[in-house]
């Protein structure tokens, strides 16, 4: 098993980040307290399945 990092993307502003789960509450970035989408899934590596569709 590895301990794989997903990449994270802020619902608020769209900054994004890798890390391990679960992802930080608060976006370094706009430095509000949102909702971080697993997007990791848009990475090559992905095999195109269990996208977010919440991403649209
Ligand atoms: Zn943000």
């Amino acid at each position: 098993m590895q301990n794989a990092q997903n990449t994270w993307k802020c619902s608020k502003c769209g900054y994004t980040l890798t890390a391990t789960p679960p992802p930080p509450e608060t976006c370094p970035a706009c430095k509000e307290k949102c909702e971080f989408l697993d997007v990791s899934c848009y990475t090559p590596d992905c095999t195109g399945t269990g996208q977010d569709k919440r991403l649209g």
